[in-house]
């Protein structure tokens, strides 16, 4: 039976966004990889340029890849929220409400974090 490999990566930085870019649709064994990016941000700004953008000699929209837009085009799941704890052995990720002072986190379980 070919069954998916949930795969979570935290943090879409220069290393996490370009795990999930190429992990994304790849195969584990006989099983295929199902990948999931969480970040606190919407988008991940290119930081070596970020004295331009304050520099007001660069537009901010042209430094960052938007996360969504990535997961979309690449095939890979978006997950916005911090991550407020990682459970290694059961392999269990919290990420804090969405709302501030909002009630109840989300938590999930995965194969690989
Ligand atoms: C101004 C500046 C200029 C730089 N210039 C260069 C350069 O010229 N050359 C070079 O090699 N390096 C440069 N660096 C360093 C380079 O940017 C870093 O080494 C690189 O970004 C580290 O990549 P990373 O993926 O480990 O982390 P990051 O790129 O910092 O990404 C971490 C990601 O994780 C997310 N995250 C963190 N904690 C959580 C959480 N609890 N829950 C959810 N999401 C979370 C963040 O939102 C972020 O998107 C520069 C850094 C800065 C600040």
């Amino acid at each position: 039976m070919d069954k998916e490999h949930r795969l979570v990566v935290v943090g879409g930085g220069v290393a996490g966004l370009d795990i999930a870019t190429c992990l994304s649709g790849k195969r584990s064994g006989t099983q295929t990889l199902a990948v999931t990016l969480v970040d606190r941000e919407t988008a991940y700004v290119w930081k070596p340029m970020l004295h331009t953008i304050a520099a007001g000699t660069s537009d901010a929209g042209a430094q960052e890849t938007v996360y969504a837009a990535q997961a979309r085009t690449r095939g890979f799941r978006y997950e916005f929220g911090e991550v407020i704890g990682i459970d290694r052995d059961r392999r269990k990720l919290q990420i804090a409400p969405l709302q501030v002072g909002g009630r109840g986190h989300r938590a999930w379980t995965n194969d690989s974090l």
